[in-house]
């Protein structure tokens, strides 16, 4: 558990280090509060998105569906996510993630809010769930880490790509010959904070500001500007968004 004041530090530091906003999802049912309460107490730099990760789909009852519908039209809640599958670690059934999902999606839809999607060794029943609300769904396919076919398809769905810090490192040449395929206006830098941390920082905790490292990275491989980088992948966000940083929106 994070106390609020090391909270209240990583932000600090990630706005020295020039990360101008931050999109921090919920995961499940004991962080909810918490998450929004992230987005009131910095409601000009940090944005929330509200949803059930893959890993606790099975905690998707009667009362949280309630809990998650209240919290969709909430202010400065941006995204419905992290919502998505997870094959690898299978924590809850593939029937209650399949279900999980499709009811988050719809109420995506019917929040009118983009989502935030998580896939592990699972795009074999993800893409289908996300084809069929072709035309309506937006949203980024986070920490993605598939090679470039499965980009273009992604991309063809009308879906951002997020980059995370795995990027940096040494012997991630698939994650290159990834972001190598992304087009430049659909793609986000990402901590997936705590986890993967950039390089040097490798092993290490992950927080938001260490995501400046990720975005050198992605320079270096499309052969951009770092202040580039930058401004785009921060525009993207928030297009995407539909938010503003450095507003109370
Ligand atoms: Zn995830």
């Amino acid at each position: 558990m994070v106390e609020p004041d090391e909270v209240e530090a990583a932000v600090q530091r990630a706005l020295e280090a020039g990360v101008r906003g931050i999109v921090t999802p919920a995961t499940n049912p004991a962080d909810l509060e918490r998450t929004l309460q992230l987005g009131r107490d910095f409601s000009s730099c940090v944005k929330v998105a509200v949803g059930l990760h893959p890993h606790d789909a099975s905690a998707l009852d009667a009362s949280f569906r309630r809990r998650l519908e209240q919290a969709a039209g909430q202010a400065g809640v941006v995204a419905i996510g992290e919502i998505g599958l997870d094959y690898h670690y299978m924590n809850s059934p593939r029937e209650d993630q399949l279900q999980a999902l499709e009811w988050q999606l719809d109420l995506a839809a019917e929040s009118e809010l983009p989502v935030i999607i998580h896939n592990r060794e699972s795009w074999h029943d993800l893409f289908p769930a996300l084809e069929r609300r072709e035309g309506s769904l937006r949203g980024v396919c986070h920490s993605f880490t598939e090679p470039p076919a499965v980009v273009k398809e992604v991309l063809a769905l009308g879906l951002y790509i997020g980059v995370s810090g795995m990027v940096t490192f040494r012997r991630a040449d698939n994650i290159r010959e990834m972001v190598a395929a992304i087009e430049i206006d659909r793609l986000l830098v990402e901590t997936d904070s705590p986890f993967l941390a950039p390089m040097p920082h490798r092993g290490r905790p992950n927080e938001p500001a260490f995501v400046p490292l990720v975005g050198a990275a992605v320079a270096e491989v499309l052969g951009l500007s770092i202040d580039d980088v930058a401004s785009r992948t921060t525009a993207n966000v928030e297009r995407l968004f539909d938010c503003g940083f450095g507003q109370d929106t």
